[in-house]
């Protein structure tokens, strides 16, 4: 079965074809750490950790996935002025913010994770390419890209050159060939901090936005590569003004461009300026980790996600489903089953990563699982355990993958899980001698702490229910 995918440039589902047999490279645009990310912001690491996951364990493709830091940018060195810090430190505090709320997510490192400010050679090499070639020149410190001089311009995007705004990114347009040339290189101002700026044979300067991503897809990936992704905004005109800058220089550049929706609140577009985020380090003391995971991934990733409490709270509930009946049917008949992929799940998935129609694929089968556990058909419970924990793994959603169970890891999962059951012993033995004071007591203890027991023909079980 072939992957399809929407490739944002030919507006089309093509079959993916990797460029090298038995291998995948994909770059994603990282997060400019200029403040601790919202949930709109981690929506795209999600995306392409999905993408991975399946390029790997649907099609047995080694994944080399390149996500950058973008750790120098006029809003840093703003913030960092406006806070009294170095714009490093201000970079760097917030870069560790944006990993937190990765790792609680459960987003897998990329394969390299490359911060701008430690490519510069690179970037001054590109431009320099770019000024060879006669597609970029030189004014004042400064250097920018000749649109007119690169007929490909627009194509990303299908837009013809004349329909264009000037570009937004300096207000120096009387120095420019044609307003719509876009900075590569923007000298070093007054009043900036000398740390944040590089010697170049241009003079001393920081880079633009947009050179940074090709230097740094160019340096991991090579002049060509797989697949390029982001948030729908960065089409235009960071990912025009990539794929040109690369183009021009002689790269082929990304071969399928895909884009992810963006996470609305309120109706609109979840950013800082408009002040309607919901940080990510907030969401997860509400609900678990995994559920906003869940949230995030299981609508499709053209999607738009209108961000609300109620559907937050919906999705919850639908992964405490599927999790019930793992951890139940687990306990019954232990977690080990090699298992293969429902085809129901591989065309769903195949499908331009189909995550509703995979997730439904989930729900169905565990339903199964749930008749074949009311039945106590061990056999039956074992043949869906199995497969529905392959489909989770694929989504980063497995209940019983060590990086869920609880916030120590396994080691606070087992001591709390042996805690209970002493407890519950205790109880035992209260009924025992027919102390049923005792015994609800020491059961009223456990449901304040949101320990829930239910009684099973195979024992007493239990489940956090917050
Ligand atoms: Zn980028």
């Amino acid at each position: 079965m072939s992957l399809r995918l929407y490739d944002t440039a030919a507006r089309a589902v093509r079959d993916f074809t990797p460029l090298r047999a038995g291998q995948a490279s994909v770059y994603v645009c990282g997060l400019t750490v200029q403040g601790p990310p919202h949930v709109g912001h981690v929506r795209a690491a999600l995306v392409f950790d999905v993408l991975r996951s399946w390029l790997e364990r649907g099609h047995g493709l080694d994944v080399t996935l390149v996500r950058n830091v973008t750790d120098i940018d006029d809003k840093i060195l703003t913030k960092a002025a406006d806070a009294g810090v170095p714009w490093w430190a201000w970079a760097y505090t917030n870069e560790l913010a944006c990993t937190r709320a990765y790792d609680v997510l459960g987003v897998r490192p990329p394969t390299y994770e490359p911060r701008a400010t430690g490519h510069v050679p690179d970037m001054v090499e590109l431009v320099e390419r770019l000024v060879e070639r006669g597609h970029a020149y030189a004014v004042d410190g400064d250097v920018y890209f000749d649109v007119r001089s690169f007929p490909e311009y627009g194509a990303l995007t299908r837009q013809r050159l004349e329909d264009l705004e000037a570009a937004g990114d300096t207000d120096t347009d009387e120095r420019k060939r044609d307003p719509r040339d876009f900075a590569l290189w923007k000298a070093h101002k007054p009043g900036e901090p000398d740390t944040a700026a590089w010697p170049t044979p241009w003079g001393r300067g920081r880079p633009g936005w947009h050179l940074e991503c090709s230097a740094m897809a160019g340096r991991y990936l090579g002049p060509d590569f797989d697949v390029h992704g982001g948030g729908l905004d960065l089409r235009f005109p960071h990912h025009e003004n990539e794929q040109a800058q690369s183009r021009a220089a002689g790269d082929g550049f990304a071969r399928y461009w895909l884009h992810n929706g963006w996470v609305t609140l309120g109706g609109e577009k979840m950013s800082k300026s408009l002040g309607n985020t919901a940080l990510v380090d907030e969401v997860v003391q509400r609900v678990r980790p995994v559920e906003l995971r869940y949230y995030l991934v299981a609508p499709h990733y053209r999607s738009t996600i209108e961000f609300t409490d109620a559907a937050l709270a919906e999705a919850g509930a639908a992964y405490r489903r599927i999790e019930s009946f793992v951890q139940r049917a687990a306990e019954r008949v232990g977690a080990e089953h090699g298992a293969d992929l429902p085809d129901a799940f591989r065309a769903a998935m195949d499908d331009d990563l189909g995550t509703p129609a995979a997730v439904a694929v989930v729900h169905d089968t565990v339903r199964q699982g749930n008749t074949a556990l009311a039945d106590g058909d061990a056999a039956a419970t074992a043949a869906v355990l199995g497969p529905v924990r392959a489909m989770l793994a694929v989504l980063g959603l497995d209940p019983l993958d060590p990086r869920w169970a609880g916030g120590g890891g396994d080691r606070l999962a087992e001591v709390t899980d042996g805690l209970v059951r002493l407890a519950l012993d205790q109880r035992q033995a209260a009924r025992a001698r027919k102390d049923y004071a005792a015994a609800d007591a020491l059961r009223d203890q456990l449901t304040a702490l949101g320990v829930q027991v239910e009684d099973t023909p195979q024992g007493p079980r239990w489940e956090l229910t917050r």
